[in-house]
């Protein structure tokens, strides 16, 4: 059976974590966001926490090898055979050359690519008070979505690319997103 894997990429603060849980809700989808496995390792101090926890408070990426293993064993877990959104992870260019050789019955039958305003964002953040969500972590964020994140959209153009306005209530975007993405999962 193939593994469907539906990628989201878009800038901290665009609704990717809201979307992908509630998209997943209803369908036999995995939601994996390595932010969300990172923070709880955090959480527990693990020796990967432990490393990992400088460079989430300070808005940086944490290593393509640590997150590639991190995301690689979370793949073969029962319930994420059939398919999962990946919220968050490929961050790099080297993170998604890694997934194309991860496993081979895999495929990526999606690219949703959220499209929000700076000032929404910025907004959206600071109303949800996370640890690195301080004015300093936000804009070292952006710079690096930027920088490291955005170019995965050109990488993935042969792709289904699917944009979604992310302006707007929540309930808006989750139909547009629901009309799109079904076509596909
Ligand atoms: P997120 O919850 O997706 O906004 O991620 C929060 C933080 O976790 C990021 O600012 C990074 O420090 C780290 N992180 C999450 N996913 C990745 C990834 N794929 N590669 C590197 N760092 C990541």
């Amino acid at each position: 059976m193939t593994q469907k894997l539906i990628i989201f990429v878009g800038p901290p603060g665009a609704g990717k974590g809201t979307q992908a849980e509630r998209y997943t809700d209803h369908k036999s989808l995995a939601h994996i966001s390595t932010g969300v496995m990172l923070r709880a390792h955090v959480e527990r101090r693990t020796d990967l926490g432990i490393i990992a926890k400088e460079f989430l408070d300070k808005g940086e990426l944490v290593s393509d090898e640590l997150v590639i293993s991190m995301l690689r064993e979370r793949l073969i877990e029962e319930d994420a055979s059939n398919g999962a959104i990946l919220d968050g992870f490929p961050r790099t260019i080297p993170q998604a050359q890694s997934l194309n050789n991860l496993h081979n019955s895999s495929e990526i039958v999606a690219v949703v690519v959220f499209k929000v305003e700076e000032k929404t964002l910025i907004q959206r953040m600071l109303e949800r008070g996370r640890s690195d969500d301080t004015e300093e972590a936000i804009k070292q964020r952006f710079e690096v979505y930027k920088k490291d994140s955005e170019p995965l959209i050109a990488f993935y153009k042969e792709k289904n690319i699917i944009n979604i306005n992310g302006e707007g209530e929540e309930e808006e975007i989750f139909d547009e997103l629901a009309d799109k993405l079904s076509l596909f999962v």
